[in-house]
């Protein structure tokens, strides 16, 4: 009997160990990708050594296991007494394990896959591409934006660090996301990034840009769809039409922002080679002082980022 309640109380460490070092492992996992572009090295590197630290300093993943098995297994045997002390530690046991678990079972049930396009990259590339699939009228592989006129941001720089934001916000309510980008030093064009999309099969495809114009005073948020009579994709212009009005009111809404509208653009090759709902977000005026420092600002990019989520939480819904 006392045999028995031992091996329980082994089986119990064991099983614990095993538990905790699966969850030390997983956290780490997951932290990276949300924060990998937004806060750097520092945060992450801190946390690995935490871990290793207490169980062996001088070793490495490989050697904790087999110095810890060994110890376990001697301490039980002699040991039976010490029930008590087993009691207490198994109800860490349930906290961490039941926090993830329902987080996996949200994310698989309402599995959609969502494209994103940060607009830009570092280096425009200004050689040629058909606007839309059979079109003799060619444009701009990918031009290299505008730029913050207080900030100096480049326009590049912001869409990619808003569309992380975007990506680590959706993938978290459970949706798959796929990035066209994720670094500054790419050279992909507008058509290479609608195939992105068209490859994972997404079910919408978000283009996220920020505008600029001659005109220091205008602002305001506008979202560009494919018209009903878009030579390419005419049969994505009612679908894309309601997204963008739900997008674009949803943004407006959690940021106060001024709401220019849905704009029908059918001269847009990356929206033009989409097959999926396509919509090109203007998030506001980078030449537009006011506006500029809004949009560099982390709270804002968290409303304007909510906003697009309840956007397309309402298109999917319907
Ligand atoms: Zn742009």
């Amino acid at each position: 009997m006392k045999r028995k309640i031992g091996l329980l109380i082994l089986c119990c460490l064991l099983g614990m160990t095993g538990c905790n070092q699966t969850i030390e492992g997983n956290i780490p996992t997951v932290t990276p990708f949300t924060e990998v572009t937004d806060v750097p090295t520092p945060t992450e590197e801190p946390e690995i050594s935490a871990t290793l630290t207490p169980t062996e300093v001088p070793g490495e993943t490989a050697i904790l296991t087999p110095a810890a098995t060994p110890e376990t297994m001697a301490t039980p045997e002699p040991t039976i007494t010490p029930m008590p002390t087993s009691t207490p530690k198994p109800t860490a046991i349930p906290e961490p394990t039941a926090t993830p678990v329902p987080t996996v079972t949200v994310a698989v049930a309402n599995r959609k896959i969502i494209a994103i396009d940060p607009g830009h990259q570092a280096k425009g590339n200004y050689g040629k591409e058909p606007v839309g699939p059979g079109a003799t009228e060619q444009k701009t592989k990918v031009s290299s934006g505008t730029q913050g006129v207080f900030t100096k941001v480049p326009e590049h720089v912001f869409t990619l660090e808003f569309s992380l934001r975007l990506r680590d916000e959706l993938a978290a309510m459970g949706y798959e996301v796929v990035m066209t980008r994720e670094t500054a030093e790419v050279d992909i064009s507008n058509i290479e990034r609608a195939e992105v999309a068209n490859h994972a099969e997404a079910d919408i495809y978000i283009r996220i840009h920020a505008d600029g114009i001659d005109n220091e005073a205008v602002n305001g948020i506008s979202v560009l769809y494919p018209s009903e009579n878009n030579p390419y994709v005419a049969e994505l212009s009612a679908d894309s039409k309601r997204l963008a009005q739900a997008v674009l009111d949803e943004m407006c809404e959690a940021t106060g922002a001024k709401k220019r509208g849905i704009i029908k653009r059918d001269d847009l090759s990356g929206t033009n080679w989409a097959k999926m709902p396509v919509i090109l977000i203007e998030a506001g005026f980078m030449t537009n002082a006011e506006e500029d420092r809004k949009l560099q600002d982390p709270e804002y990019q968290t409303k304007l980022v909510q906003g697009i989520v309840e956007g397309i939480e309402e298109y999917f819904k319907e």
